[in-house]
């Protein structure tokens, strides 16, 4: 059971979790993000320390202390257990206060962020404690770890995690952090922003869990962004493939990668809301449930590379050697189309963009257009029914759409446009696509 920032981020909320995780009947492993707004402050006092603003880094710092002072007031009662939930504050703010002090690296900079795991999981286990309920917690420190190109290694996160449930046989209730992992260099590491929906696909992966529930402040995978579009509806059942599609092309509800690990162990993966726990949510399986669209969701900071070569006319080998260049920086390709004398393709990542217009202006001209946005329309079977085309492009006739990607995956078709018109594709789409508005 996975229980993100706002599941966690008020004292209520976590007494509405241990109610929750009482109630199951097994075993469970509760992987616990920091209280909302923690990471996001954790990230700023580490900006202000790595430009050298340490008395602006000090003021954020004693913030958020204040912000745990005042939270465990409402968390714990009796006079023992504030002694303790004090300690573990002082504890984790003494470090990040020492960090001022000292000179700033980039492995530090994943030490701050490391915090806000550590503090809510800490806190929570003092909760219980104060319940009187048995349990243990399980640093991920010490079984989450990431090789040197920062994948998880499950092989090696399996076989630590049964050793250390076999030695605890008796015990019920286990908590451990999301989000935070250790590098093929054992220093602290994370597994990027939204992490902790990773970190409890990969555990439930490494322990065969009978489902990964991912406790958050929405009713499961909505039809379209709540965030963008105002009326929008629960999916209640949809493929891991679905599932990904969307995780990877915006859907926030879940980390882009989180989904891969339960579909290779083929753990059911529930999407539930902590706020509404009787809501049925989304269950993801292998089994789709229904053919057509389920969702449409949107991927932003996207930029579009378009290579125009006369030489690529008839000539073979020519897209090798434009993906050579993208798998010698290291940088991932998104959305790919490709004309007699064109290639169009999408990345996200542009830390090496300079270095791959340089090597590819050796093939013909380059051009780039930065504030991209991919819109994905995600479901079942999607470019095998007849009608969906129709709708689709039916509903968006008056947008620019800079790119198409159609064919590629039986689950998805996807659109390249400025990222200007997003809200209104979201919303376009939602009453061409959905019949809401
Ligand atoms: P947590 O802190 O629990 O991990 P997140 O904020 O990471 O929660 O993810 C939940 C949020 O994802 C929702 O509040 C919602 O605004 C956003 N979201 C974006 N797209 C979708 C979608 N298609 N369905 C549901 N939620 C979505
Ligand atoms: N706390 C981390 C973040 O805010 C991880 C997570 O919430 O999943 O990104
Ligand atoms: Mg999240």
């Amino acid at each position: 059971m996975k229980f993100g920032g706002t599941s966690v981020g008020k004292p209520e909320r976590m007494h509405q979790i241990v109610s929750l995780v009482t109630k199951e009947t097994e075993p469970v492993i509760v992987v616990l993000s920091a209280l909302s707004g923690t990471t996001n402050a954790l990230v700023e006092i580490g900006n202000h320390i790595a430009n050298g603003d340490r008395q602006t880094a000090k003021q954020s710092i004693d913030r958020l202390e204040a912000h745990y002072q005042n939270f465990i007031s409402g968390l714990v009662k009796k006079p023992e257990t504030i002694v303790k939930a004090k300690a573990i504050i002082f504890e984790h703010f003494e470090f990040l206060n020492i960090i001022l002090k000292i000179s700033f690296s980039e492995a530090l900079s994943k030490d701050i962020l490391a915090q806000g795991e550590l503090l809510s999981t800490k806190l929570f286990c003092i909760y219980l404690e104060e319940l009187g309920l048995d349990h243990l917690l399980l640093p991920a420190l010490e079984f989450m770890t990431i090789d040197n190109y920062d994948e998880p290694q499950i092989g090696s996160i399996k076989v630590k995690l049964s050793q250390i449930l076999k030695k605890n046989k008796n015990k019920k209730i286990f908590v451990t952090q999301g989000y935070i992992c250790r590098n093929a260099r054992g220093e602290v590491d994370n597994l990027k922003r939204g992490g902790s929906d990773y970190s409890a696909s990969l555990i439930a992966a490494a322990i065969n869990a009978s489902v990964c529930e991912i406790w958050t402040d929405i009713d499961g995978m909505h039809n379209n962004d709540p965030r963008v579009v105002k009326k929008t509806v629960p999916v209640e059942q949809m493929s891991f493939e679905e599932a990904a599609e969307l995780a990877y092309f915006g859907a926030k509800i879940l980390h882009p990668a989180s989904i891969w690990p339960a579909q290779q162990y083929k753990i059911p993966v529930k999407l539930l809301n902590t706020m509404q726990p009787e809501a049925k949510g989304t269950t993801i399986t292998e089994d789709a449930g229904s053919v057509g669209v389920k969702a449409v969701a949107a991927k932003d900071s996207i930029t579009a590379i378009r290579i125009k070569s006369s030489r690529m006319l008839l000539a073979y080998g020519f897209l090798r050697k434009i993906f050579e260049v993208f798998e010698k920086y290291r940088t991932s390709i998104d959305m790919i189309t490709t004309s007699e004398v064109a290639v169009s393709l999408t990345i996200d990542n542009i830390a090496n963009l300079k270095e791959i217009i340089k090597e590819l202006e050796t093939f013909g001209t380059v051009e780039i257009d930065h504030n991209q946005t991919i819109i994905s329309v995600v479901g079942n079977q999607v470019s095998e029914t007849a009608d969906i085309l129709k709708k689709l492009f039916g509903s968006i006739m008056n947008i620019p759409v800079r790119m198409v990607s159609y064919g590629g995956s039986p689950h998805n078709i996807s659109l390249l446009v400025p990222a200007a018109f997003k809200t209104q594709i979201l919303q376009q789409l939602n009453k061409g696509m959905f019949g809401l508005e």
